[in-house]
């Protein structure tokens, strides 16, 4: 089965080494989310929704690419 990865990294301006894997594109978007919403609260309030969809929209590219 396919591993994806993602971490902070690869959305670009977070200094934090935080990478997360799962099984599916959904698990491992799941656990960033939980991550941002955790440690980068500040930064997830601070964004504007179309932002906010702009970083989905990368997620959903970085992880399709590794399919
Ligand atoms: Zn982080």
């Amino acid at each position: 089965m396919a591993q994806y990865k993602l971490g902070c990294k690869d959305m670009g301006g977070m200094d934090c080494e935080f990478t997360t894997t799962g099984e599916t594109t959904d698990e491992v978007k799941q656990n960033l989310y939980a991550h941002a919403q955790e440690v980068h609260k500040d930064v997830i309030a601070s964004m504007p929704e179309d932002k906010m969809k702009e970083m989905d929209q990368l997620m959903d590219k970085i992880l399709q690419e590794q399919n």
